[in-house]
């Protein structure tokens, strides 16, 4: 992947811990590229992973899923990684979806849990 396209990542509230893991563990790989994130998952990243280079758009309930969905139709993101609860709940559920739904239309590399993240980066980065 080039590195000059963005890296999505967002994680509901449930997930956040599992992403700043991920974040962590894969700090290295991730700072070739720039990051963009929802606020409140960016926030966090930002705070454990001080390396990375970490965009934030506004937090996920108040349009950063619509915002981050623009960025894949425009085609400046290449990746996305959205840790999701599938158990709760959700205010914003149609802009989860819009978001998916954009992922599959432009056929955007997409996780949506722990075990594919962990493939993409390798394929990302190897
Ligand atoms: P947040 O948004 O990172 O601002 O919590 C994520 C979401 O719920 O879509």
């Amino acid at each position: 992947m080039k590195n000059s396209v963005r890296v999505a990542l967002i994680a509901h509230d449930l997930k956040k811990d599992e992403m700043v893991d991920f974040a962590r563990k894969h700090e290295k790989a991730l700072s070739a590229f720039p990051i963009v994130a929802t606020g409140t998952t960016g926030s966090l990243i930002k705070k454990s992973c001080p390396s990375l280079d970490v965009e934030c758009v506004k937090s996920g309930p108040l349009g950063g899923d619509q915002q981050i969905g623009a960025m894949i139709a425009e085609g400046t993101v290449g990746l996305l990684i959205f840790f999701i609860d599938p158990l709760s709940p959700l205010p914003h559920d149609v802009d989860v979806k819009a978001l998916t739904r954009l992922g599959s239309v432009y056929d955007l590399p997409m996780a949506l849990n722990r075990s594919t993240a962990e493939m993409l980066v390798k394929a990302a980065t190897t």
